[in-house]
């Protein structure tokens, strides 16, 4: 079995249709490509022939490169050939001097995309749904099949910068108005009608770049507007992404150099510039994480094996404020009936108008329509009856976070329940194994942390508790998985695995102003860590009084198990603030003042805590945020809150944003080498505090010579 069969029809135009054997998507390997090569071959030697269509046996025309292909390349000049073979290829099939049409019958995506555009006319279905993009620089590389050689000459530099930086899928309908595509078509019989028509009317087809008189559309890197875009774009991508993401900046560099250059000295530097993304850090840790470990974890890698696959029918939710309403969006959006319950009907209700307005403006924007608004709606019914939970699969609460409360809706929610459904807890903070003893059926018990906006974030948090079953697991995994968002899983313990690390991070920054470092050099440097937001106005956020809560009930519960914790040092200066009524953003004051316009730090945080005359190195502070999380995350692997490294990771970078070129809060230990994390934290230990302390088990693999992905 061949990649592709050629299948030549009375008209002399050959149907190549790509179907890798044994793959479920076409991707860009040496097999696709020595048959393209093929293709190629006897499209030029068979006079019969008279042009070709190229398109895809599969749903998708391509899905873009091999990864597994591109993380085994060893050196740049591996790299290097690599993408020039592909290239050889392509330019080959672009200058045979006869008709090659692409029809995409479904996503061309990155090197699918390349090879679309090494045709000399796309015709496309068109269907919102099908994705066209370069999405590269999201696993920290660059289109190197000749994407940043031809997209720039085919839609102009400007367009072509932002499809190949940004990484975000187009649509065709959006393509074709930018040049991208040469048509649409409403049916796939349309499609390789319309593709036979462009081929047949174009006998001796050629790309724009190879006409001698060809320009770029908008001028090339000389053009003024483009020169003046060179001049700044660089250096705000940078600022932007505090020089973080090399491909961001190898992709305008590609751009700019062949933008001087003829198109073969372009596709060189392209692949050069490709070589330095294929061997950077940041590349092969988001690989790592993006790719293999995230695929890994929605292929069920943490779910309990042997357990059959379920799916929520009616779901019940407790609580219908910020939470509950978020969970009943995103449910009824895939299909699930929601019962939304609280303590009032106009509390419930307002929970479903949560929902209104969600889709109010989606339909606003043409991202929904009025009859799914309507569907979705009539999904969620709000109540204060409990009879209506009978016959849910599973009962979610979200109510407020306290013991008391959440013991009583559990037992009046269970009263109604079937005896095999299962009841989950959306706690941040209060261990589940304890809100279980509530419960008639603890092994029906769980954990499911989601995160604020519900709609937004891509994370929910599985928490096994001491009785939870392993059918229980499966099935709340299998839930998470149902509405979309990616489960990671973890074992009960005090503030789980996300709310324990993410704290680390912003009490760091909070000790540091207390210690005297200027209040603006502590955001900057958790921007520069990669951060999405920084520290202090993330506390803000979050809200002081919170913390403070948090810490105060952790004190008490472990003071009534017989147990002592020590206080961080950053607590102090939240108590402080709390104190004088700044406990965050709700109240409009905080670290910042906060108004309409925007947020300004407190000037008078400088009374409260001087900013001391010798100001630490700025990577001084950088590392400090960045090892308190990943140390703190391998003490949850340690202490086997954490069951896995990639859910370690998943976690850090979807539940509360760690760097994402590192590659999440465990790989950043792996990538900078476990020993030499030993001694940095060793010397953040002396002169930091105890917290810096290396993990013992990092002690552990240091000296034998191990990775954390091997533990
Ligand atoms: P919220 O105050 O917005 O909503 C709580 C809702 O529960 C209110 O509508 C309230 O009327 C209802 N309620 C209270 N007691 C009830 C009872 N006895 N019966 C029925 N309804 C009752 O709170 P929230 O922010 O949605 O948080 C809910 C839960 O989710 C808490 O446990 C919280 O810790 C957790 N959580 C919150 C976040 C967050 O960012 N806000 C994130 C993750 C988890």
């Amino acid at each position: 079995m061949t990649a592709i069969t050629l299948t030549v029809g009375d008209d002399g135009i050959a149907i190549a249709l790509m179907d890798l054997p044994g793959r479920p998507m076409n991707v860009v390997n040496d097999e696709l490509m020595t048959a393209l090569a093929a293709a190629a071959d006897r499209l030029i030697g068979d006079p019969e022939i008279k042009g070709m269509v190229l398109t895809s046996a599969k749903a998708d025309f391509c899905a873009g490169g091999d990864i597994d292909r591109i993380s085994k390349l060893e050196n740049a000049q591996q790299a290097f050939d690599a993408t020039m073979q592909m290239k050889a290829v392509l330019r080959r099939l672009e200058t045979c001097g006869k008709p090659v049409v692409a029809a995409l019958n479904g996503h061309a995506l990155g090197g699918g995309l390349e090879i679309a555009l090494a045709c000399h006319a796309r015709v496309a279905l068109d269907d919102p749904k099908l994705k066209l993009g370069q999405p590269e620089v999201k696993l920290g590389l660059l289109p190197g099949g000749g994407g940043t050689v031809r997209l720039p000459r085919l839609v102009g530099i400007q367009q072509a910068l932002q499809i190949m930086a940004e990484g975000n899928d187009i649509s065709p309908a959006k393509a074709l108005a930018m040049g991208l595509l040469t048509e649409l078509a409403a049916t796939p019989d349309e499609l390789m009608a319309r593709a036979r028509a462009w081929a047949l009317a174009n006998p001796k087809a050629k790309q724009p770049w190879d006409a001698p008189k060809f320009r770029f559309p908008g001028g090339d890197s000389r053009a003024p507007a483009v020169a003046q875009m060179f001049a700044i774009g660089p250096s705000m991508a940078s600022a932007r992404s505090y020089g973080n993401y090399p491909a961001v900046t190898h992709i305008m560099s590609a751009v700019f150099e062949g933008g001087l250059l003829d198109f073969e000295a372009a596709s060189v530097v392209e692949s050069r510039y490709f070589a330095a993304c294929a061997m950077s850090a940041e590349s092969r840790n988001m690989i790592g994480t993006f790719w293999y470990q995230l695929n890994a974890i929605k292929k069920g890698a943490s779910r309990p094996h042997g357990v059959a696959p379920s799916k929520v029918g009616k779901l019940g939710i407790l609580g219908a404020g910020m939470m509950g309403a978020g969970i009943a969006y995103v449910s009824a959006k895939v299909g699930i009936e929601v019962v939304l319950l609280d303590s009032t009907t106009e509390a419930a209700e307002r929970g479903k108008a949560y929902s209104q307005g969600l889709l109010d403006k989606a339909v606003k924007k043409g991202r929904s329509t009025a009859e799914k608004r309507a569907a979705l709606l009539s999904r969620i019914t709000p109540t204060t009856d409990y009879a209506l939970l009978a016959g849910c699969d599973l009962v979610i609460e979200a109510v407020f976070e306290d013991r008391a409360v959440k013991a009583g809706v559990t037992k009046l929610a269970e009263a109604q329940m079937a005896a095999t459904a299962v009841f989950a807890s959306n706690t941040s903070t209060l261990p589940i194994t304890g809100l279980a003893a509530a419960s008639v059926r603890p092994t029906h018990f769980l954990g499911l942390h989601f995160f604020s906006p519900v709609d937004k974030m891509p994370l929910v948090e599985i928490i096994v508790g001491a009785e939870t079953s392993e059918q229980t697991l499966a099935r709340g995994f299998d839930y998470v998985l149902q509405i979309g968002k990616t489960p990671i899983v973890v074992n009960d313990s005090r503030g789980f695995y996300t709310s324990r690390v993410f704290g680390t991070y912003v009490m760091e920054g909070i000790t540091m102003l207390k210690e005297g470092v200027h209040p603006r050099s502590i955001e900057v440097a958790g921007l520069q860590a990669g951060m999405p937001m920084p520290p202090l106005a993330l506390q803000d956020e979050v809200s002081l009084s919170l913390g403070l809560f948090v810490a105060e009930q952790t004190k008490k519960d472990l003071a009534s198990e017989g147990k002592s914790c020590s206080e961080h040092p950053g607590m102090s200066v939240v108590r402080q603030l709390c104190e004088i009524g700044r406990v965050g953003k709700k109240v409009g004051k905080g670290f910042y003042d906060w108004a309409e316009a925007g947020k300004s730090l407190w000037p008078e945080l400088a009374t409260l805590y001087p900013v001391a005359a010798e100001q630490p190195a700025q990577r001084e502070l950088i590392d400090r945020l960045l090892f308190a999380q990943a140390n703190e995350a391998a003490r949850c692997l340690e202490e086997g809150v954490l069951r896995s490294v990639a859910d370690g990771n998943i976690g850090s970078i979807f539940g509360w944003g760690f760097a994402p070129f590192q590659g999440g809060a465990l790989q950043f230990i792996d990538a900078m080498g476990v020993p030499a994390f030993v001694e940095r934290a060793r010397e953040l230990a002396a002169r930091h505090g105890a917290r810096f302390e290396p993990a013992p088990l990092l002690v552990a693999l240091a000296q034998q010579g191990r990775r954390l992905a091997d533990h």
